[in-house]
């Protein structure tokens, strides 16, 4: 079969999915359990415990099982009401999404648009709230994955909180367990993670909390919910149990994520993942790429590729020849640029050949002999980059 093939040089270097952790991919081979057993109930309860401390949050934090935008879904229908006016950031395709998600439950959606490749300003948002638009929330990704930009969720976080009817609702998808994004300390009323990114898992479930101000506004809420009402999940882990059937699979993977990490301590964990990215910002323009985003993300590395070539192009070969994934751009980036995940389980010599494989792929596709030539130098010089003892 296909995946017995699979050597251990193939790797997943995409804004999600990423590389498993051998030990996660143990655990997700496991024989099946029932999730109503002391053996579940244990590790439930201390994932739950867990997950209060990678939020930074005095709150529950939910698990549901859906992909990211699901737990998108979660924080609009638990804390809005059709008619409700809605502040989104729109700076790429995640952006406009929740736009789409909230104008899809009657929301009245006023976008900001923000040019790819740029955060948005703090100012602009500011502006807005103060011309009177009786926001009753603010949507912004911590992370737009589109275009690898970090929006200043601190910054926001602190105007937003002054506006007592206005919640702030974050999707930290791609961010949060990537770099730090606390919670309760930024004023985030919303916080939703996913599997797929930062919690290096497969795909299947999102992880949601709600603030002290957010709370207040469950009850009023008046988005049709049922799946994604946290009010009944909150009560069934109060009991120790999830409501629906728990996802015993993905959440026994996620417990031992969490030892993993823990026991490196968190701080490493994500000077871990900067270094990867500095790395690639490093070595990306003596290969001929541009860093594309002005904001650039710990979590991925947005590159613009050479106008001779088609960066789907360049993807797609290094998938070919090399097995390794990357992405490429969508809608306007599309063909312009590559994404490069830092999240997941990844090893230095697999960033290293990365960048080899990607230098060979550009070479062929621009005719440069003089980056071909190059190359061979240029690993000499990686290898020492990483010779600091930044760990892995
Ligand atoms: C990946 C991603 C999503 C979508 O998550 P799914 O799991 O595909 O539903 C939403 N927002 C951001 C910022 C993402 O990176």
């Amino acid at each position: 079969m296909q995946w017995e093939s699979l050597n251990p040089d193939d790797c997943v270097l995409a804004p999600g999915p990423v590389n498993l952790h051998p030990a996660v991919q143990r655990a997700l081979s496991l024989p099946m359990i029932h999730h109503r057993t002391p053996e579940f109930d244990e590790i439930l309860a201390r994932v739950l415990k867990k997950m209060r401390a990678v939020f930074h949050t005095e709150q529950p934090v939910f698990l549901l099982s859906s992909t990211g935008s699901g737990g998108m879904e979660a924080l609009l229908v638990n804390t809005l009401s059709p008619g409700d006016r809605v502040l989104a950031i729109n700076s790429g395709k995640f952006g406009e999404r929740w736009a789409e998600m909230a104008r899809g439950f009657g929301m009245q959606v006023d976008e900001l648009h923000v040019e790819w490749g740029h955060a948005v300003k703090v100012g602009d948002v500011a502006q807005m709230l103060k011309d009177g638009g009786n926001y009753r929330a603010v949507l912004c990704q911590a992370c737009e994955t589109s275009t690898g930009v970090a929006h200043p969720v601190r910054e926001l976080g602190e105007i937003i909180h002054s506006y007592p009817e206005t919640l702030f609702l974050v999707d930290g998808i791609a961010a949060l367990g990537a770099y730090p994004l606390p919670m309760d300390q930024w004023f985030i009323d919303g916080l939703v993670g996913g599997s797929q990114k930062a919690f290096m898992l497969p795909a299947g479930m999102s992880f949601v909390s709600f603030s002290q101000k957010a709370w207040k506004f469950v009850e009023s809420a008046k988005c049709p919910r049922y799946y994604f009402d946290v009010r009944r999940e909150k009560k069934a882990n109060e009991k120790g149990e999830t409501f629906f059937s728990s996802n015993v699979t993905i959440i026994r993977a996620l417990d031992v994520v969490l030892n993993l990490i823990d026991e490196k301590g968190w701080d490493k964990h994500f000077l871990e993942i900067s270094k990867r990215a500095q790395f690639i910002r490093y070595f990306a323009p003596k290969l001929g790429l541009i860093n594309y985003s002005l904001a650039p993300s710990n979590s991925l590395t947005a590159l613009s590729t050479p106008p001779v070539i088609d960066s789907q192009k360049a993807r797609l070969m290094l998938e070919e020849k090399f097995k390794i994934t990357v992405m490429g751009g969508q809608d306007q980036a599309k063909g312009k640029i590559l994404r490069i995940g830092h999240m997941g389980h990844v090893t230095q010599e697999q960033m290293i050949r990365l960048m080899m494989c990607l230098g060979e792929v550009l070479a062929e596709l621009t005719g440069s002999t003089q980056l071909k030539n190059s190359l061979k130098e240029m690993k000499i010089e990686m290898k020492g980059w990483w010779g600091g003892g930044a760990g892995e």
